[in-house]
């Protein structure tokens, strides 16, 4: 294998955690970041809290830092679900003591940027680049867009920076580069519940609390420290929304009404508000994400998706783990192959799980409260604590497994239009616990077992 000069764009998690993946392969290894050392900024630990599951994991094992990073996570066994009106419940992620982590991302990107330093990696802050010269994989940084840049010659560049990436947008002004950007009409705003005085908990710290309040929820994920991260997601505009929140009077009469059990928690509500801006959530789609053998993107900058099946950097870190066994596939030469096979490899896991988290979205937003989707729900998680085996649930294939994301689509597709089909028949809402609804899921299961046993499907290369 070929010793390559190679540059990074971005540190956060994605281009820290290739960085890493690339020094194990000895090559030299430059990241740029246009933002300071984030190990030098105070923050208030109120970055974005990750629920970090196995794909992630894996991806962090491979290259021998799952363990140094655990240390920094706090385990999340079920949701535990604050309806109105009704006491807390919880739902379990799985029968075995399945667990979801919820870790800063402040907190993690500082452990990797230096992790990723003691493995050799070169990490240059406050350069930010402006162009890039595909076709001589340079790149150029400075001060100012208009100003004098400074020019780098790599033989590889990763873009990791991110959904608005620049490196991106060089490719994007090439001919037959697909581009796709959707706003939601939801936002999310960051706040706050924190630790009692003596540094614990203010509610159980092994769960995902949730208050779904149907077109908008709050979510609270610990903290080590004892704190929680709040995320409130709403529409920016509309009836219950961003728009109509701006004094401490309207955001105190709302709270009152929709949240009323948490407001004894958050003695910095208003302030938490005012402060803390409101931010939008976008799907990005692209293709091609290389450039011959010179660039390639990774991470958000390839496939950025809305948060709600919490798999962004799942899938960002899961992107690295398979370039790596692409890269070992072709005992690191020949880049053109490499990175062609990695951007055919995971584009349709990345469409897969975008479309997923888009889904997730609309069921939050508009379906929770449905009598019919409750039941169908009812049915399905009664099927499948029966046949365990037969009936794996959406979420647990897409958070619990490492089949591919598209599989996962593939497949909880199948099971939906089994359920469409189920919940036609007559007096559902009488027969939905009997034998005979049993008997037909399993009909159905059977045919589709059937039908695809017949097919081959290729996957990787
Ligand atoms: C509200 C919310 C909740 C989320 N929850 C989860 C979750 O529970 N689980 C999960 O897996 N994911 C979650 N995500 C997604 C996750 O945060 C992202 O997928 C992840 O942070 C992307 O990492 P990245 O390294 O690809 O990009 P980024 O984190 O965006 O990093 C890009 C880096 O590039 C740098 N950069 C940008 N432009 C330039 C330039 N021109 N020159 C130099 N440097 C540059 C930036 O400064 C930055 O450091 C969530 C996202 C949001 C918004």
């Amino acid at each position: 294998m070929q010793t390559k000069n190679i540059a990074i764009v971005g540190s956060g998690l994605a281009g820290s955690l290739l960085a890493i993946y690339l020094r194990k392969r000895n090559h030299h290894v430059t990241v740029f970041d246009r933002r300071p050392d984030i190990r030098k900024v105070r923050f208030s630990g109120r970055s974005i809290n990750l629920a970090m599951s196995v794909r992630g994991w894996k991806a962090l094992d491979r290259v021998g830092i799952g363990e140094k990073i655990r240390e920094l996570a706090i385990p999340l066994n079920k949701r535990a679900m604050h309806v109105n009106g009704k006491p807390e419940y919880h739902q379990y992620y799985g029968n075995d003591g399945e667990a979801i982590y919820s870790i800063s991302r402040g907190v993690l990107n500082r452990k990797m940027i230096t992790l990723a330093e003691e493995a050799g990696v070169v990490f240059r802050f406050n350069e930010k680049v402006w162009d890039v010269n595909l076709v001589e994989a340079k790149i150029y940084t400075g001060e100012t867009e208009k100003g004098a840049w400074k020019e780098y010659q790599y033989d590889l560049i990763f873009g990791c920076d991110g959904a608005f990436s620049r490196v991106r947008h060089k490719m994007q002004r090439r001919s037959r580069f697909d581009y796709s950007q959707d706003f939601l009409s939801a936002g999310y705003k960051e706040l706050g519940i924190p630790a009692n005085s003596d540094g614990s908990h203010k509610l159980d710290k092994n769960s995902l609390h949730i208050w779904p309040r149907g077109k908008f929820m709050l979510i609270a994920l610990p903290n080590l420290d004892g704190s929680f991260t709040c995320t409130l997601f709403m529409p920016h505009e509309g009836e219950n929304s961003f728009e109509k929140l701006t004094s401490d009077t309207e955001v105190s009469e709302f709270w009152e009404q929709h949240f009323p059990d948490t407001i004894e928690l958050m003695p910095t509500l208003l302030e938490d508000f005012k402060n803390n801006p409101t931010s939008a959530l976008v799907t990005m789609k692209c293709y091609p994400w290389t450039y011959w053998d010179k660039v390639a993107l990774v991470g958000d900058s390839a496939h950025a998706i809305v948060p709600f099946y919490g798999q962004g950097i799942n899938a960002g870190f899961e992107d690295i783990s398979v370039l790596d066994d692409i890269i070992e596939a072709y005992k690191g030469e020949n880049w053109q192959d490499i990175f062609e096979s990695y951007q055919r490899t995971r584009k349709p896991d990345t469409d897969a799980i975008a479309e997923l988290s888009y889904r997730n979205f609309m069921e939050m937003s508009s379906k929770t409260a449905d009598p019919e989707f409750l039941l169908r729900k009812k049915i399905e998680k009664r099927f499948s604590e029966k046949y365990p085996d037969l009936w794996v649930p959406l979420y647990t294939r897409v958070t619990f497994s490492h089949k591919p994301y598209a599989e996962a689509l593939k497949l909880g597709d199948q099971q939906a239009r089994i359920m469409d089909e189920i919940m036609q028949l007559d007096n559902i809402e009488d027969l939905w616990g009997t034998q005979e609804i049993e008997d037909q899921i399993l009909n159905k299961i059977k045919k589709i077992t059937i039908d695809s046993k017949k097919r081959i499907t290729e996957k990787y290369f």
